[in-house]
């Protein structure tokens, strides 16, 4: 069978749907990126915000209106959260829950009879992501949090805390090794709270990748700023280990951070930076703020424009708040104005630009190892990747070889004009 494979969200639901690939090609199917000529397509929805939910649904009435001859299996947060509507939508054939999605392939070949053809099986790695273009993978480890943070709907529709086996995210990562892949991203919903369901650690798990796989830079999905092993830090001594974390705080004031009932308030947060930028040689922070929580007061916002400005991050993800239905937040008074939340979420946006100018600029002249990831899309653009510390970096030449999916040492020269990336020289031999 010709398989189209779709995601929404978070690089959780992009890791699953790689594993999804792999397992339909073990069983002989053919992933196609042509949605018309699909027999099955499957889709991960998301839920996070509504809009998500309205591009999720929008997704499945496309995929049934372009190819209502196609059998359609649905996942993810929003067909978890919402089975009854999902399955009314028009043409859904089988519905996955988020907890029984790591079994999906076996589930639709058993519920519509998938024949499986593994004489036809692909090699392994012959459709995979080098040549559809991406050279990181996402490697999905831990799914489920036992946390209720107000706004957060994906721990209601992610459930509880599963870790997945040791063993098993080697022998994903030595696959990803064997086909070439120069860097993995360990992904969940909690990765703090990896082992917790096995009597393991994030520390063991990651100890175990630098020793039992080849993978060259390692790096770490979002984690929440809580529950992290004792000796973390120590693990970034290790260079394959990339000194970059997302740690999303969320607010930098205290009683919106109680409203939130987030597990981290200003002091702690401002203990593990110290920690993180005592031990772990250029480290790079970038984080999340939610922007308008309900009841957020001029006072408590200039609180958070004055923590993350006193903390200086290297990237802000920033979310303007919107109500979703089934959070505990959705029902707490005082909302704030979507125009204030504009004003605000422009305000913040101009002190993200300043702050990552700022720790751009103390890497001019430096010399790294960059992983190159695209290839220049204009005679004016250049060869694309990250530092380790995933500082992004463009090439200011364009060398005839074809650069892609390789590290190469590069001295940092100076910020682009956009001030969001900055222009290297390839260094030639190793780095000084
Ligand atoms: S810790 Fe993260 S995943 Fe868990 S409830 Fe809070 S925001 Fe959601």
């Amino acid at each position: 069978m010709r398989i189209h494979l779709k995601t929404l969200g978070c690089r959780l639901n992009e890791a699953e749907l790689e594993t999804w690939s792999r397992d339909f090609q073990n069983c002989g199917h053919q992933i196609t990126q042509n949605l018309d000529e699909a027999d099955l397509v499957v889709v991960n929805t998301c839920a996070v915000t509504n809009e998500a939910v309205r591009k999720s649904r929008k997704l499945l009435n496309r995929a049934q209106r372009q190819n209502p001859h196609s059998k359609l299996v649905v996942s993810g947060c929003y067909a978890s959260l919402n089975r009854d509507e999902s399955a009314e939508s028009l043409g859904v054939d089988l519905i996955v829950d988020n907890r029984d999605k790591d079994r999906l392939v076996a589930i639709a070949s058993q519920e519509l009879n998938l024949h499986a053809m593994p004489e036809q099986a692909t090699v392994p790695g012959e459709n995979n992501l080098l040549s559809r273009g991406r050279q990181r993978a996402f490697i999905k480890v831990q799914d489920g949090c036992r946390y209720q943070c107000t706004f957060c709907i994906v721990t209601v529709a992610r459930g509880d805390e599963r870790s997945r086996p040791i063993d098993q995210v080697i022998g994903e990562i030595n696959q990803m090794v064997d086909q070439g892949i120069q860097e993995a991203v360990l992904t969940g919903v909690h990765l703090g709270g990896y082992g917790s369901d096995s009597g393991s650690d994030l520390s063991q798990l990651i100890t175990a990748i630098l020793d039992q796989t080849a993978i060259p830079r390692l790096r770490l999905g979002a984690v929440e700023p809580w529950d992290l092993p004792d000796n973390f830090w120590t693990l970034f001594h290790n260079p394959r280990l990339m000194p970059h974390l997302h740690l999303p705080i969320q607010s930098g004031s205290d009683s919106v951070l109680r409203r939130m009932a987030r597990r981290c308030k200003q002091d702690e947060f401002s203990r593990l930076v110290q920690q993180a930028r005592a031990s772990v040689a250029d480290f790079n922070l970038t984080t999340d703020i939610i922007v308008g929580f309900p009841g957020e007061s001029e006072a408590e916002w200039q609180e958070t424009l004055d923590y993350v400005e006193q903390i200086g991050f290297g990237h802000l993800h920033i979310f303007a708040y919107s109500q979703r239905p089934g959070t505990r937040a959705a029902i707490l008074p005082n909302p704030v104005s979507r125009e204030v939340i504009r004003q605000r979420s422009e305000t913040l946006h101009q002190l993200g630009e300043k702050m990552k100018r700022d720790v751009l600029q103390r890497y001019i002249g430096r010399e790294f190892p960059v992983l190159i990831e695209s290839a220049p899309t204009t005679p004016e653009d250049g060869w694309n990747g990250y530092t380790p510390n995933f500082l992004r970096v463009q090439l200011n030449h364009t060398p005839e070889e074809n650069l892609e999916n390789q590290i190469i040492s590069v001295r940092l020269q100076h910020l682009s004009e956009s001030g969001d990336t900055l222009l290297a020289t390839q260094l030639t031999g190793t780095l000084s």
